[in-house]
C-alpha cells in the first residue's frame, strides 16, 4: 500500500536538510548577537489563545481538534500568542525587557501553493516590556541586518496602525468596522471600503508609498486628527534611528497586518521576484495582547521570518552556500588494510571534527571507490595502503586535480583545505 504525504506537507531531503540547517545557523548567529535567547512553545495550544486576538484570517485557517479528555485544541497557526502565554505564566517576574526567539514549524490550513504550506517553519523574536522606538527600530534592524548576512535582497515597508486608526476613529467608524476595513485593505480589497465609508483622506493615506518624505505629506493631510498625528510622530522617531544604521525603507501606510493584535508600528519585508507568496517577513507592536490574556500591562513588538520562503529566495536570487560534499574519503586498497583504514578514519573523525569524513562501507575495489568518490563529489579521497603504512604514511589524492601524493598520516590536516 503507498502512502503519500499530507497536502501542504513537505519531506526535506538531504540537500534541503543541509541548506535550512546552514542558514538557520547563520540567523541564529545573528540573534544571539543582539542577545536574544531561544525558546520553544508547544505544538499545540487551548484553542481560546487563538481565538482571542489572532485575527480571523488565522482562525479561518487553524487545525482545531478535540483530544481523548474533551479539550479544544489547536496546531499552533503562529507563535506570537503563545510567547505572551509563555509570558505570563512562566516570565513575568523576571527583568525587562526580555528578548526571545524560535524557530519552529507553524500550521494552517490554506490553499497550497509555491510558498504557502500547510506545515511551514517561521523564526521570530518577540522582544517583551519596552515601549520605546529603539525597541522598534531594534526588532527591524534585526531583521535586516539578518537578511544582510544572508545576502538577500529584498525591500522594507514600513507604517503606524494608529495613524489610520486615529482617523477612521475621528470619523466615527465603529471598531468592528475598522477591523473589517483593516481586513480589507490587508487583501487590497478597496471596493468593498468604499461601501463602509468614502473619505479621500483614507484613500490618499493608504495610497502613500515614499521614502521618509511620505510622513511631511502625510502630515499635512491630517490636520486637526491629533491621535494620528501622534502615531505619525511615532514613526518618525523610529524611522530616525533607522536612519543612523543606513536601513532602507519605504513608508506604506496600507500595511496593516493580518493580526489583529498589532497596535502600533508594523512592518513588512518582501523580495521582489519571488512570485505570488513574497513577503518573508512580517511583523509590529502589540501593547495589549499581554494584558489580554491575563498578564500585566506589558508593551512589546516582534517579528517572524517566513523561514520556507527565505530559503526559496536565497535560491531565487542564486545566493551560494558552504558544500556539504565530504572533506575526506578513505579508501583501504584492499582487505589486508581494512583495518587499519577503519582505526585511521576513527582518528581522523574525532581529530578533525569540523570535516566531514566518509569511509566505503560496501567493501567496494579501490577502483570502484574512488568512481563512487567522485559521483558524490568528495574533495579527497586517503587511499590506504600496506607498503605505505608501514611508512606511515598514506597516499591523499585531491579528487578535483586528480593529484596524488604520500603524506605523513600526521600531517593529513595540513594538506587539506
Ligand atoms: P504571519 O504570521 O501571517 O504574519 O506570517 C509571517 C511570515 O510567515 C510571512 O511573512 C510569511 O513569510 C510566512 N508565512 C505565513 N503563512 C505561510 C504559509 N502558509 N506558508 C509559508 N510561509 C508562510
Amino acid at each position: 500500500m503507498k502512502i503519500e504525504r499530507p497536502r501542504g506537507t513537505r519531506d526535506f531531503l538531504p540537500e534541503d536538510m543541509w541548506k535550512r540547517r546552514f542558514t538557520e545557523n547563520a540567523i541564529m548567529e545573528v540573534l544571539n548577537s543582539y542577545n536574544y535567547e531561544e525558546i520553544l512553545i508547544p505544538t499545540f495550544e487551548h484553542l481560546e489563545l487563538f481565538e482571542i486576538k489572532s485575527g480571523e484570517e488565522i482562525k479561518k485557517h487553524m487545525y482545531v481538534f478535540e483530544d481523548k479528555g474533551k479539550r479544544n485544541l489547536c496546531l499552533r497557526p503562529e507563535a506570537t500568542a503563545s510567547v505572551c502565554r509563555m509570558f505570563v505564566e512562566n516570565l513575568r517576574n523576571r527583568q525587562l525587557p526580555i528578548r526571545l526567539y524560535y524557530s519552529c514549524p507553524m500550521f494552517r490550513y490554506d490553499e497550497p501553493q509555491k510558498g504557502r504550506y500547510r506545515e511551514f517553519w517561521q523564526i521570530g523574536v518577540e522582544l517583551i516590556g519596552s515601549k520605546s522606538s529603539e525597541s522598534d527600530a531594534e526588532v527591524i534592524a534585526l531583521a535586516i541586518d539578518i537578511l544582510k548576512k544572508l545576502g538577500l535582497k529584498f525591500k522594507l515597508e514600513i507604517s503606524h496602525l494608529g495613524i489610520i486608526r486615529g482617523l477612521l476613529n475621528d470619523l466615527g467608524i465603529s471598531k468592528d468596522n475598522q477591523s473589517m476595513i483593516f481586513s480589507y485593505i490587508d487583501k487590497g480589497d478597496l471596493e468593498n471600503i468604499k461601501k463602509i465609508m468614502k473619505s479621500d483622506i483614507f484613500f490618499k493615506l493608504i495610497d502613500i508609498r515614499r521614502k521618509r518624505d511620505a510622513l511631511e505629506l502625510a502630515h499635512s493631510m491630517l490636520d486637526g486628527h491629533e491621535n494620528s498625528i501622534n502615531a505619525l510622530k511615532e514613526l518618525q522617531k523610529i524611522l530616525r534611528l533607522l536612519d543612523f544604521s543606513e536601513i532602507e525603507y519605504e513608508v506604506n501606510l496600507g500595511i496593516v497586518r493580518g493580526l489583529e493584535y498589532y497596535t502600533g508600528m508594523v512592518f513588512e519585508i518582501s523580495v521582489p521576484n519571488l512570485g505570488a507568496q513574497n513577503q518573508i517577513c512580517g511583523g509590529g507592536r502589540y501593547d495589549e495582547l499581554i494584558e489580554l490574556l491575563g498578564g500585566p500591562k506589558t508593551p512589546a513588538v516582534g517579528f517572524a521570518f517566513g523561514f520556507d520562503r527565505i530559503i526559496e529566495a536565497m535560491e531565487m536570487q542564486k545566493i551560494e552556500i558552504l558544500s556539504k560534499n565530504p572533506d575526506l574519503l578513505i579508501a583501504p586498497a584492499n582487505d589486508s588494510v581494512r583495518d587499519a583504514a577503519w582505526k585511521l578514519t576513527m582518528k581522523l573523525r574525532k581529530n578533525l571534527v569540523e570535516k566531514r569524513i566518509d569511509i566505503d562501507l560496501m567493501n567496494r575495489k579501490l577502483e570502484k571507490i574512488l568512481e563512487y568518490a567522485s559521483r558524490i563529489g568528495v574533495k579527497n579521497v586517503i587511499i590506504v595502503g600496506e607498503k605505505d603504512l608501514s611508512k606511515n604514511k598514506v597516499a591523499l589524492r585531491n579528487m578535483k586535480t586528480g593529484e596524488q601524493k604520500l603524506v605523513e598520516i600526521d600531517e593529513i590536516a595540513k594538506n587539506i583545505d
